[in-house]
């Protein structure tokens, strides 16, 4: 260093932040940057920016972890360089994925749990694509051998949630949702046997449907099936989209029959990073038998040095949150998730009986009989001076975010709010909360609405979150 560059070398040293050259401009949006810039002030620009998404641990809309525990951290920074797809490479990040695929055949009471073939995805997204696609190469094969035209195929759901409707439209597949009604915002076996043909690939029950976040009677439509191979032959299999309840009935409704010890369940799906409290990006399949998974959906890669048998969308995925998935089985068990979500449904029960005590409101689901939430619609037949979308805004302006949407058809006409309770959200919380749905319930008397907000304008929540 030249001894007349000393002041400018300081400037440099000394510069807050703040004061430096990238952040008194503006930094590149839209067009490819031309230079680099200094990390710790690229890193400011960023750190600030998302300031503006507000506070995840207030974001009640999602069904997703927004708490973990300072070791998943640790265990995530550890994992960031680990490729999933990798077997033979992280031998032990593959082992950490079995070992939950034995323990969640055990949870998911497999009759032959060493032998259950399962496997981790990215979410219950690419679980349903892979249960899907068994459940109809299974029904392609049953038709072939019978000589019958598969050209046709069906699926039979209740109110589900974006990835069935994904799944039937990419793989061509007659979606026969039962809609809703008056009094019944799910589906009951009758209305599945209605729709059941020689076409039918498979009835998709949810546990936690998104919408209401009730479950499903998985095992009342598992006896109605059974009753009509008797009367008809038709043998038509159940995947259960445990998306949400999968990580939670075990726990918390050990005898609620929803999974494999119902023999017509044959495969299941749950995301790890909902109630399985895994960091984002982790989901499961799972298969009661091997013959369930047809062979030719099983790719052998011949890679990396090694012959690894893979069913999956993605090739490459970050191992870390399969490692943070097992880091949680072992340290809570079955005892330990119990405990947290069992807080949860008591948060939510709590806070749906202040909620319904409040005046306005219609409660809907009361946080029993489904997953640890709530939701609830407007009175009928009041002018309330307010709609939900217009109350979803207002709670907005405390950093609260509560999804407000329209129903699916057919009770378009019912729009409710929903909040889920999760791992962190605690009773101190849903306090916090009720107290600024009371602040705007007076707000709204002091200054009702006169041109209310529409769904369109509130943002548009979409209700699978
Ligand atoms: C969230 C959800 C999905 C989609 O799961 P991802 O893990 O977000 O891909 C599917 N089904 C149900 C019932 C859900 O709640």
């Amino acid at each position: 260093m030249a001894l007349h560059e000393k002041d400018s070398v300081r400037e440099k040293l000394l510069d807050d932040v703040y004061a430096s050259s990238d952040l008194s401009v503006s930094m590149p949006k839209y067009k490819f940057p031309k230079q680099e810039h200094d990390p710790r002030h690229v890193y400011q620009v960023v750190h600030d920016e998302l300031m503006l998404d507000g506070n995840s641990r207030q974001n009640l809309a999602t069904f997703c972890q927004t708490w973990l525990e300072p070791e998943v951290h640790a265990l995530m920074d550890e994992c960031v360089d680990k490729n999933m797809i990798d077997k033979d490479e992280y031998p032990q990040t593959a082992e950490l994925e079995a070992r939950c695929v034995h323990m969640l055949a055990d949870l998911w009471n497999s009759p032959d749990a060493e032998n259950t073939l399962g496997c981790s995805t990215t979410g219950s997204s690419e679980a349903a694509m892979l249960g899907g696609m068994a459940l109809k190469w299974n029904w392609r094969d049953r038709m072939k051998k019978l000589g019958k035209p598969i050209d046709k195929p069906n699926m039979i759901c209740g109110p589900v949630q974006v990835c069935w409707h994904k799944f039937a439209r990419y793989w061509d597949i007659e979606l026969r949702e039962i809609p809703m009604e008056k009094g019944r915002l799910i589906m009951n076996a009758e209305e599945v046997i209605k729709r059941c043909d020689e076409n039918t690939i498979g009835v998709v029950p949810t546990l936690g449907v998104t919408f209401t976040c009730q479950y499903e009677p998985v095992k009342e439509v598992s006896d109605a099936l059974d009753k009509l191979q008797e009367e008809t032959g038709l043998d038509i299999p159940i995947h259960v989209d445990g998306a949400s309840g999968g990580f939670i009935a075990p726990f918390v409704d050990p005898d609620l029959e929803w999974d494999f010890r119902l023999p017509r369940v044959k495969s299941i799906n749950a995301s790890g990073h909902k109630y399985g409290l895994a960091p984002l990006g982790v989901g499961w399949i799972m298969w009661r038998n091997p013959e369930d998974l047809p062979k030719d959906l099983i790719f052998n890669v011949n890679y990396l040095g090694g012959d690894m048998p893979t069913f999956a969308l993605n090739f490459s995925r970050p191992g870390g949150q399969v490692v943070a998935q097992y880091y949680n089985f072992l340290r809570l068990g079955r005892e330990g998730y119990r405990k947290i979500h069992q807080a949860c449904y008591d948060t939510a029960q709590a806070v749906s009986k202040k909620l319904g005590e409040m005046g306005p409101f219609e409660i809907i689901y009361d946080g029993k009989g489904g997953i640890p939430a709530l939701s609830w619609s407007l009175k009928e037949g009041v002018d309330h001076g307010f709609t939900l979308y217009d109350l979803s805004d207002r709670l907005r302006s405390r950093g609260w975010q509560v999804a407000a949407y329209s129903m699916p058809a057919n009770r378009e006409d019912l729009v409710i709010m929903r909040i889920l309770i999760r791992h962190g959200v605690s009773r101190d919380l849903g306090d916090l909360l009720l107290a600024d749905m009371q602040r705007s319930l007076d707000y709204f008397k002091r200054n009702p609405v006169t041109t209310p907000l529409t769904e369109v304008e509130a943002g548009g929540y979409s209700h699978g979150k």
